[in-house]
């Protein structure tokens, strides 16, 4: 029987636990034997002394056994794909992700997360498509995975309970920026939903978890030895998210997006960060090489597969996939430029705590979402405005609010003289 103030107390003293001691503490705080007190000294001394890659390994896997596990490739016969943000502004990569892997014939399984805070999550964006339903059954979930080749629901409860126990004592004891219980946290969810294949897609900038590309790194490369010691494929993208996505943030707004970059016709960004993390995913399950990939995501675009497999997988879960069929703000203002020049600087962080404060995201765990609601970001950095030119759209409830963020919109926006330098979205991948 392990006594939990002493490994407290060697972890505070810089020392290592073994396998079993973290097996034990983990599981043993699962079942309410070890308390929530003990739990948050615990991770507070990982959050000054870190974990070594075997703890950070140890501390995932009793994760992952605190609960059910899905074995997708068992179950389903060949390879199945998942992606997964570490959470920005106006990433709806995952929803032209999904369809365009499917498209290629590689089946895509992902279990999502809601939004807090200034991120938006997939699931909120989900739900403001009419009839969609994000609470599947584990077994409706495979079935649609192997039947319909695509399928996003919310996390089952059955699943990584120590994750859900875990983050919202860190969310309390200031404990969850540290780079092994964040890659813990994430990989234990991906490793028991049963993915063969898992592209991660670190966000980097101010609205990001990670502001540096050195933290963004470090977290890629603790989740990569994850992954790899639990036998998965796995490949790294750190993404930008100095601004914005694409253009829109907000639910509803965000699916129009997504459909628009189906139909081939999305932002630059949105669509290059689409492709490249599904040649990834056709790649590591198909054996292609990265060439034939990527050929083969661009021509599931082009010929419309990517728009039917979409079309598909929200009808099969009960929703309707037609664009009017989302709801839609009843006030738009647009916000204007008030000098010639470049936009320098779009603050994803600005923006995102906009829409939030539209209605658009969560400030806590209970609050309702309007899914109608957002900005759309009409210039992106590097873009040239005159005076007078829309920046931005509002989409609001009422005028209210549109008068309560408007400054905040104009402000997210730096007007240069010389154009900024030029930055694709992709800054580097890590396998
Ligand atoms: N996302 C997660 O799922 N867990 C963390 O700890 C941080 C971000």
């Amino acid at each position: 029987m392990i006594r939990p103030a002493e490994l407290i107390q060697r972890k505070r003293d810089g020392g290592e636990l073994s396998d079993e001691e973290l097996s034990e503490l983990i599981l043993g705080y699962t079942r309410g034997e070890i308390p929530d007190y003990q739990l948050a000294a615990f991770c507070m001394a990982v959050y000054f002394r870190g974990l070594s890659a075997r703890e950070t390994y140890a501390l995932t896997d009793a994760m992952v056994r605190s609960g059910e596990t899905i074995d997708l490739h068992a179950e389903i016969g060949r390879p199945v794909a998942d992606k997964h943000s570490t959470g920005g502004v106006g990433d709806k990569a995952s929803l032209v992700v999904g369809p365009l892997v499917a498209a290629c014939g590689v089946p895509f399984g992902k279990m999502s997360g809601r939004g807090l805070g200034h991120t938006g999550g997939t699931l909120d964006k989900l739900e403001s498509i009419p009839g969609y339903r994000v609470e599947l059954s584990r077994d409706e979930f495979v079935l649609q995975v192997r039947d319909v080749g695509l399928a996003v629901i919310g996390q089952t409860a059955e699943l990584v309970p120590a994750d859900k126990q875990l983050y919202a004592l860190r969310d309390v004891t200031a404990t969850v920026e540290n780079v092994s219980l964040i890659a813990a946290s994430i990989m234990s969810k991906k490793i028991a939903a049963g993915a063969n294949a898992i592209v991660l897609d670190v966000k980097v900038g101010d609205g990001a978890f990670m502001k540096s590309l050195d933290d963004a790194r470090a977290l890629a490369g603790a989740m990569l030895e994850l992954g790899r010691r639990a036998g998965r494929r796995v490949v790294c993208e750190l993404t930008d998210m100095d601004q914005p996505l694409g253009r829109a943030v907000g639910n509803a707004l965000e699916i129009r997006e997504a459909l628009a970059a189906l139909s081939g016709d999305g932002p630059p960004d949105l669509t290059e960060l689409a492709i490249d993390a599904s040649a990834h995913l056709v790649e590591l399950c198909d054996g292609m090489d990265a060439g034939e990939a990527r050929a083969r995501v661009e021509s599931v675009l082009r010929d419309g597969s990517a728009l039917d497999a979409y079309e598909r997988w929200i009808r099969a879960q009960g929703g309707d996939p037609a664009e009017d069929a989302l709801p839609r703000a009843p006030v738009t203002k647009t916000v204007t430029a008030d000098r010639d020049g470049y936009v320098g600087r779009l603050g994803a962080l600005a923006i995102g705590t906009a829409a939030m404060r539209l209605g658009a995201g969560r400030t806590t765990k209970d609050d309702t979402i309007d899914h109608a609601v957002g900005i759309v970001c009409l210039r992106k950095r590097g873009d040239r405005v005159k005076a007078g030119e829309a920046l931005a759209e509002i989409h609001a409830r009422d005028q209210a609010a549109v008068d309560a963020v408007a400054d905040e919109v104009r402000e997210a926006y730096e007007l240069v003289d010389t154009a900024p330098p030029d930055r694709g979205v992709v800054l580097e991948t890590l396998s």
